[in-house]
């Protein structure tokens, strides 16, 4: 069954001088009985037997094992070779500590692929006497327990062959019997191979008696049949004692024998009677059959996934405080690294959705942006667009939103400042009531509009479109709460604080109906007030006197200050509402007059070396074909054309001053601008001569076909006036020349455009990725213009950069942690080498080891992962929510999502793999003795 051919081990160490431990040594092993191998400590038993059991390579020779040669074993086959057909017993026991007898009896049973059965374990058991020991930790039994456990434990998967290293080494002799009875027990249907280095021992048990001397056999011998040895028998004569064998009678020639030993000692010599005892005579091992091989075959060991598990759990309940620890570290890192990626994984369009969700909001603005310059000076220029009909048809179809312009007349003043006074006396401190002053424009108001946007009407009615009536919002009716009411004034009287009527006052909206309200000088009558959900006291702080605030509080003001503009004037809350069919005749009423594109202008301004200035400096341009003739004051008479530096001055914006002016033509200047006087020929050239000291010059910017922007200088020749009293008397009259360089969009009617917010969340997403899409060739595009939106917009660009130099934080905070986790794995797998060494010599292979420190490191990841995902995602959402009500901001900047628990599980159970799969193959690809002794 197991023969050895010239079998030789030679250790060399790094230190002194080589050991031939196994010097060519052959033997035949029969299929049963008990082999002693004995000898002398040093004499190489135990590198014999570990050689025969596989647990360390020779160096010349071979092993047969049931006929094949072993010759071209590799780790691998030896592990099997022993998972099927040996099993080890060492003289320290080698139990594994960290599981109970029953589960080490297990163990060795499932590397074979069989189930351990509770019958099974107790037979087992039974076999060894230790029966109800199997919940038993190991370090409760005693010595030879602990050795009858690993009897036990190599005789659960019935093996052919049972090796055993001085198993009685570390017994007391009574105990050391009772192991050595149960091998001989076993004997009768093994091969039991015991090393020893116990003479009496070994005469007593073995079958046979192998004994070795400096790597050598000196003696083979085997027992032979009680008869026959009586026949064979003899007295023995020893140096200074005669052995007579058991059963055994002196013959005449002994006693003859007897005398001449004694005569030749001459000191008397002792009789030893040995108990009956065994016979040996030389081995023939010829007797001992050969096999060919057709019975050798190999299970290869394969432990189930369930028990690794068991295993690696129960190994680490042993190791609590640095599991704790580990955890806790690595827990704490793996939160960081999730909370910086969060950050760093800011994504805006992400963000820009869950602010408008998180914050409730009904409803959604845009306003229209084009992109200006070129090369690399590029920006995105709202000022002059507005959205067109057409745009918002365009909305429609790639939106499916029906959205509502609010148009807002160029060169109007919407605000009715002179219709209410606030009594600042009632508020001290220098803080003052925040109030909406004036209207953002006019939109068309239906029912279907307000019940889309979940808004009701707080008072009174909806405006009739034939009729001059508005609805206004319940905040902005707070105004007049705030402020009380006074009937329209005209805007001179006004001015003058002249003529004023008393202030009503108003306690609730209801007292606003029918009320008029002068807006760009069309009287309105309020028909109702809608409540369009606008919390104005979140910006009562708005009010209040600035002096006391900190430096992060004023940038909190900043941010609230701009929100509070962006939620007024592109919603309901500032608007002035009008019915069904109004809003056309306001717009037909809007004069043609246009803002700059981009940054390209044309202006006048007063040339002098005296102490005199004066400008002409107008938001808006116009033409002479578009205002009305008699709007226009002449200078020097009427013109049907103007020429290229010919400009129609306004009031509105004329500025003259200095030493060296006519002090009287600088107050007609203004009383005209102000509206207190008509101007007419004579006045504009009064005006006009205060400023003869000077040349009018024409300051002139455009951008080229190139995209580059030019300045240039002309001399202008101002030839007439827009009166005060015109809709066109904001704009500058310029000639086609300019015009065609700084006229921007025509076309357009609207500020901004409202709708209902999308119903789900896929929709906002959808129309916010609308409005901020990621295409770099885009000339026209439509920003979101909501409080919120407008909030995240501002700190976009910060949060762009913060989000990389995050990620880079994250990876660092990735790579401690793991690192944490790695060194937990590796120091404790690295802390159980030895045990590895164990699971290989009762045949398992370092996929199963690796399997069992697997799955230990998996529970660690687990346990890892599931606590940050917790940790994470209740933090995040504190976060969020805690950034709301400390700042008053309305954003939502983190987003835990798919994308952090997936990367948190990723690496948790990588690093696992990896730090258990490198120290584990290390140990595993290490001779299985090697590991064993390594302590
Ligand atoms: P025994 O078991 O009979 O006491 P061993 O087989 O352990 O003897 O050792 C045989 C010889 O080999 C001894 O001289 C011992 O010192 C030497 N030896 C055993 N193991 C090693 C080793 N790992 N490295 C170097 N020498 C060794
Ligand atoms: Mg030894």
């Amino acid at each position: 069954m197991l023969e050895t051919k010239n079998l030789f081990k030679i250790y060399k160490p790094k230190k002194g001088t080589p050991v031939t431990a196994v010097d060519h040594i052959s033997l035949r092993f029969p299929e049963k009985g008990m082999v002693f191998l004995l000898g002398k400590s040093g004499s190489g038993k135990s590198t014999m037997l570990n050689l025969l059991g596989g647990l360390d390579q020779y160096d010349d020779g071979e092993i047969i094992i049931k006929g094949i040669s072993s010759k071209d074993f590799d780790q691998q086959r030896f592990d099997s070779y022993r998972n099927t057909y040996v099993g080890f017993i060492f003289q320290e026991y080698n139990v594994l500590e960290e599981f109970t007898v029953g589960a080490n009896i297990a163990l060795a049973l499932e590397l074979q692929g069989k189930k351990a059965s509770d019958e099974e374990l107790n037979r087992i058991l039974k076999e060894v006497d230790l029966e109800g020991f199997g919940d038993r930790n190991p370090n409760e039994l005693s010595g030879g327990q602990k050795q009858r456990v690993a009897i036990a434990r190599a005789l659960v998967k019935n093996p052919e062959i049972i090796m055993a290293d001085e198993p009685t080494g570390a017994l007391d002799s009574n105990t050391g019997r009772q192991v050595l009875d149960t091998l001989k027990k076993l004997s009768k249907e093994k091969l039991v191979i015991i090393v020893s280095h116990d003479r009496e021992y070994a005469e007593q048990y073995a079958d046979r008696i192998i004994e070795l001397a400096d790597g050598k056999v000196i003696r083979d011998v085997e027992a032979v049949q009680a008869d026959e040895a009586a026949q064979e028998a003899s007295l023995i004569f020893r140096s200074t004692s005669i052995e007579i064998p058991p059963d055994y009678h002196l013959t005449e020639e002994d006693r003859i024998q007897i005398n001449a030993y004694l005569d030749k000692l001459r000191s008397g010599a002792s009789l030893m009677l040995p108990e009956k005892s065994q016979r040996f005579a030389v081995t023939d091992e010829s007797v001992i059959p050969q096999q060919d091989g057709s019975k050798f075959s190999l299970i290869k060991s394969k432990l189930p996934m369930k028990s690794a598990f068991k295993i690696g759990k129960s190994s680490l309940s042993h190791k609590r405080f640095r599991l704790v620890m580990t955890i806790l570290l690595s827990v704490i890192a793996f939160c960081m690294f999730t909370m910086v990626d969060t950050f760093g994984s800011y994504k805006h369009i992400r963000a820009c959705t869950d602010s408008l969700i998180d914050s409730n909001v009904e409803y959604v603005s845009v306003n229209k942006s084009v992109r200006r310059g070129g090369g690399i000076d590029i920006w995105w220029d709202s000022n002059a667009v507005r959205i067109s009909e057409d745009d918002l048809e365009q909305l429609k179809n790639d939106t499916g939103l029906e959205m509502n312009g609010i148009f807002n007349p160029r060169g109007s003043d919407l605000s009715f400042g002179s219709q209410y006074e606030i009594d600042m006396t009632k508020y001290e401190d220098g803080s003052y009531p925040v109030v909406i002053e004036s209207f953002c424009g006019f939109t068309e108001v239906t029912q279907e509009l307000l019940d889309d946007l979940g808004y009701k009407l707080a008072a009174g009615n909806l405006p009739d479109g034939s009729k001059d009536e508005i609805a206004i919002s319940a905040a902005l009716a707070q105004t007049f709460v705030e402020g009380g009411y006074r009937d329209p004034v005209s805007k001179e009287d006004a001015l003058k604080m002249h003529n004023l009527p008393r202030v009503e006052r108003i306690t609730s909206p209801v007292g606003l109906i029918g009320k008029k309200l002068l807006i760009d000088d069309t009287e309105f009558t309020i028909s109702g007030v809608v409540e369009t959900n606008f919390d104005i006291s979140r910006y009562a702080k708005l009010g209040e006197s600035e002096e006391k605030l900190s430096t992060t509080e004023r940038i909190l003001r900043y941010i609230t200050q701009a929100e509070y503009n962006v939620a007024v004037n592109n919603s309901l809350t500032g608007c002035a509402m009008v019915g069904k069919g109004r809003l056309q005749s306001i717009i037909e009423k809007e004069p043609e007059i246009y803002p700059e594109i981009g940054s390209s202008y044309v202006g006048l301004y007063l040339n002098s070396k005296n102490e005199l200035w004066g400008s002409s400096w107008s938001q808006y341009y116009t033409t002479l074909d578009k205002i009305p003739p008699e709007d226009i004051v002449w200078l020097d008479g009427e013109k049907k054309e103007l020429g290229e530096n010919d400009f129609i001055i306004n009031m509105e914006s004329f500025n003259i001053d200095g030493r060296d002016m006519d002090r009287d033509a600088i107050n007609l200047s203004q009383d005209i601008a102000q509206g207190k006087k008509e101007i007419d020929e004579e006045s504009l050239k009064t005006i006009l001569k205060a400023c003869e000291k000077g040349t009018w010059k024409v300051n002139y910017s455009y951008q080229d076909e190139n995209g580059v922007y030019r300045h240039e200088e002309f001399d202008a020749n101002i030839v007439g006036c827009i009166r005060q009293s015109s809709p066109y008397s904001p704009a500058l009259g310029i000639s086609q020349h300019y015009a065609d360089q700084v006229i921007g969009d025509t076309d357009g009617l609207y500020a901004s455009a409202i709708s209902k917010i999308p119903s789900d969340r896929a929709g906002i997403e959808a129309f916010v990725r609308w409005c901020y899409p990621e295409d770099d060739d885009l000339t026209v595009r439509y920003s979101l213009n909501h409080a919120v939106t407008y909030e995240l917009d501002t700190v976009n660009t910060a949060l762009k950069i913060a989000a990389k130099v995050f990620f880079f934080i994250a990876i660092g905070f990735a790579v401690f942690a793991s690192l944490l986790m790695a060194n937990f794995i590796t120091t404790s797998i690295h802390y159980k080498r030895q045990e590895i060494g164990i699971l290989r010599a009762i045949g398992s292979r370092s996929a199963d080891v690796f399997r069992i420190f697997f799955s230990e490191s998996f529970i660690i990841a687990m346990i890892n992962f599931v606590i940050c995902t917790i940790l994470c995602a209740g933090g995040v959402t504190v976060f969020n929510m805690l950034v709301r009500k400390y700042t008053g901001i309305l954003v939502t900047v983190l987003h835990f999502g798919i994308r952090q628990i997936l990367l948190l599980f990723i690496i948790c159970i990588a690093v696992a793999a990896i730090a258990s799969f490198l120290p584990v193959r290390k140990i595993a690809s290490k001779r299985p003795i090697d590991a064993i002794r390594d302590k």
